[in-house]
């Protein structure tokens, strides 16, 4: 993908803060970290959704992440958990096209979180058993 700011990232025409690197995936820090230490993992091959990604990609990057959270946890920064994100979609947050891991170091106090309604509604439980029956078909 010529196009692609991560496959430029990969093929050295835009730098980064290399961390870690295999055949198969790519690990950098993101140039605008939630907290110190935010790393992003890329599939070495351009995927632009997690549907799209081959397996014999997409379980590397996994493990990178563990790989790059466990070293957040030693790293001579604040880090007191880690979360994962990964955003599939421009509705879920997708800024990039190419599929990417995000690390994150978190510390107490670090002001970052996950938001959702509050006061959302739940499914009741035949709409509760709808939906398992519809992603599980779809496994
Ligand atoms: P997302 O919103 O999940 O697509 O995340 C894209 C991430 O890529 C953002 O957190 C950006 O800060 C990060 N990013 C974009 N360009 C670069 C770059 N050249 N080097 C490092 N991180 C980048």
């Amino acid at each position: 993908m010529t196009d692609c700011i991560f496959c430029k990232i990969i093929a050295g025409e835009i730098p980064s803060s290399k961390l870690y690197e295999d055949s198969h995936v790519y690990c950098f820090l993101d140039i605008n970290p939630v907290t110190p230490g935010h790393s992003l993992v890329i599939p070495k091959k351009h995927f632009e959704f997690l549907a799209d990604m081959a397996p014999e990609y997409a379980a590397p990057m996994w493990e990178a992440g563990r790989k790059i959270a466990s070293a957040l946890r030693k790293a001579d920064i604040k880090c007191d958990g880690v979360n994962f994100l990964l955003a599939d979609g421009a509705t879920a947050g997708q800024e990039v096209g190419h599929v990417h891991l995000h690390v994150i170091a978190r510390y107490r106090g670090d002001g970052a979180g996950y938001k959702f309604d509050p006061n959302r509604k739940l499914p009741d439980d035949d709409e509760w058993k709808r939906i398992a029956d519809s992603i599980s078909s779809n496994v």
